[in-house]
């Protein structure tokens, strides 16, 4: 059994709680521990992958292919342990597994109640799959106060009860207001935060205190005071530059011996922390500036969170800062953005993306990147796009479409309805449901040899995660290969392909799989790197 550590947030949301999880997860490796992060969502969706990415964010597909929510890309970014399926919950997974014991009679005639069904439900999911990990991190989505929120801290409430006080640690994250008017950071609503989650039944044990500066002491003795949580264990979790220094930052606050001494396990004088110091060493040392474009139709940052990231990783193996340009892709087909809108990158990036909206635009993206000889790399849609431009303008195939556009001409992008996946065959249908159902996580594409991407990657076969439900035609192959465009990259059967690239062209790849969502930043993913090298050349 590991031990467990609960992570709760008060007084606003957006205060990182994804990432303080992700950040003390890693102080803990640092000591030699093995950690397993995990999180438990308020929301009545059954998995994020219905929601819109513009209010909540990318969804993140781990590899056994569930649809999570995006801070599971900041746990294995900051781990380097792959998220699984039972990483992450919602209060729709928790109902629906609910539900559907109860219509099997599994209940056997008692009334359901959220004490102890719901909340039994939800410790079954914080304590079950685990397999030597030292310590597990458990993240409860939302604000403390949140309606939505009760059943979950009841359950780590009782989770505590049930392994002993001394096994299971609660932390809160929670915000120091700086008011210009005084000059003065204020505490009180911390304050009022712990107290509610005190009437919840919860006494922290450390608090994280979000501030742009640091806390003095008379100030964490007066929070330590009112909060009845020792002064060693009011932390400034200040803002810093980087989410990459934060490691380093938590360290030097002494996060990671208030845990370990809560725990009263071992402390290492000297934890290894060299990879965080190289990555906040480079974060400071760029010696070249690119900027990228991101086509696409959402406005919204944590829409491309994996994206952003992988392209930040690249740049700190090239000593390359990459600034990125959000190009809307709407506006784009729409005439509004002026022909300047391309000028001065240095490479442009199509990501992944679903329906007509936009679509056009990312059209001719592909075209202007394929013309101007910039760096492209086309994501899934990305790369779905780049395939029908490439039909429409080398093979002359003017109505080349994909048939999610519901548009009528030539689908040279089409339903995908059967793949392999270990062995079976999937199906799937036309009029299937939405959620859930497209092909999804790690699937392996083995690399045609002698080709750009096969250097690139520099081994023969590779495993990388998928979301979609579309895909290439792979009749259009021989016509393609004719004008250079060539499938580096299939499915083992041969019959998906999973990349192409412009062999007259500087640096032009489609993947039809997300290869963002494995970059870290101590290990960078290859396809990112060259693609910010090349930009970085230009
Ligand atoms: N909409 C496309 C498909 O379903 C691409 C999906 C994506 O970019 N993730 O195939």
């Amino acid at each position: 059994m590991p031990k467990y550590i609960f992570i709760t947030g008060g007084v606003l949301s957006s205060l990182g709680k994804g990432v303080a999880s992700a950040v003390i997860a890693a102080n803990l490796q640092a000591h030699g521990y093995k950690v397993r992060c995990r999180k438990m969502d308020g929301y009545l969706n059954v998995d994020p992958g219905t929601m819109s990415p513009y209010k909540h964010g990318e969804v993140f597909v781990t590899d056994d292919g569930a649809e999570t929510d995006l801070d599971l890309g900041h746990y294995e970014r900051f781990t380097g342990v792959s998220a699984q399926r039972t990483d992450s919950t919602s209060a729709g997974r928790i109902y629906n597994n609910i539900i559907q014991k109860e219509r099997r009679g599994d209940y056997l005639g008692s009334d359901i109640q959220v004490i102890p069904h719901v909340t039994d439900e939800i410790k079954d999911f914080i304590t079950s799959n685990y397999t030597d990990e030292d310590f597990a991190l458990i993240e409860v989505g939302g604000t403390i106060g949140d309606i939505e929120q009760r059943p979950f801290v009841e359950s780590i409430r009782q989770v505590a009860l049930d392994v002993g006080r001394k096994n299971a640690m609660f932390i809160h994250l929670s915000y120091i207001p700086y008011l210009k008017t005084t000059g003065k950071m204020k505490t009180k609503p911390t304050q009022a935060s712990v107290r509610e989650l005190l009437g919840q039944g919860i006494q922290p044990d450390m608090l994280l205190c979000r501030c742009d500066q640091h806390m003095d002491d008379s100030m964490r003795k007066k929070i330590a005071m009112f909060c009845n949580v020792s002064e060693r264990s009011v932390i400034s979790a200040i803002t810093l530059p980087s989410i990459y220094d934060l490691p380093l930052l938590y360290r030097k606050q002494g996060v990671d011996r208030e845990i370990l001494n809560y725990f009263n396990a071992p402390y290492k004088e000297s934890p290894d922390f060299t990879k965080w110091e190289e990555i906040s060493e480079n974060l400071t040392s760029f010696k070249n500036e690119i900027t990228v474009g991101i086509a696409g139709k959402y406005q919204l940052k944590d829409a491309y969170k994996s994206l952003y990231q992988s392209l930040l990783h690249a740049g700190l193996k090239n000593h390359t800062k990459v600034n990125i340009r959000l190009i809307d892709t709407e506006q784009l087909e729409k005439g509004k953005l002026g022909k300047d809108i391309f000028d001065g990158l240095s490479g442009i990036v199509v990501p992944g993306g679903f329906g007509f909206r936009g679509a056009e635009g990312k059209i001719r993206t592909a075209t202007y990147a394929r013309e101007n000889n910039i760096p492209y790399l086309g994501i899934c849609f990305g790369m779905q796009m780049a395939v029908i431009e490439a039909c429409r303008n080398l093979l002359g195939i003017k109505d080349a479409s994909s048939s999610e556009f519901e548009k009528g001409g030539t689908s040279v992008i089409g339903l995908m309805t059967e793949w392999e996946k270990e062995g079976e065959v999937e199906k799937r249908s036309v009029d299937g449901n939405m959620g859930g159902t497209l092909r999804l996580g790690n699937y392996p594409c083995y690399l045609t040899e002698n080709t750009f991407t096969r250097k690139i990657y520099n081994v023969e076969n590779i495993e990388e995660r998928h979301r979609h439900r579309y895909e290439m035609n792979i009749a259009y192959e021989a016509a393609l290969k004719e004008k250079g465009i060539l499938i580096s990259g299939k499915s083992p059967d041969g019959t998906l392909p999973e990349i192409i690239e412009n062999i007259n062209h500087p640096w032009f790849v489609g993947v039809q799989f997300h290869p963002e969502l494995k970059s870290k930043p101590f290990a960078p993913h290859p396809l990112f790197v060259s693609f910010v090298k090349a930009a970085t050349m230009l």
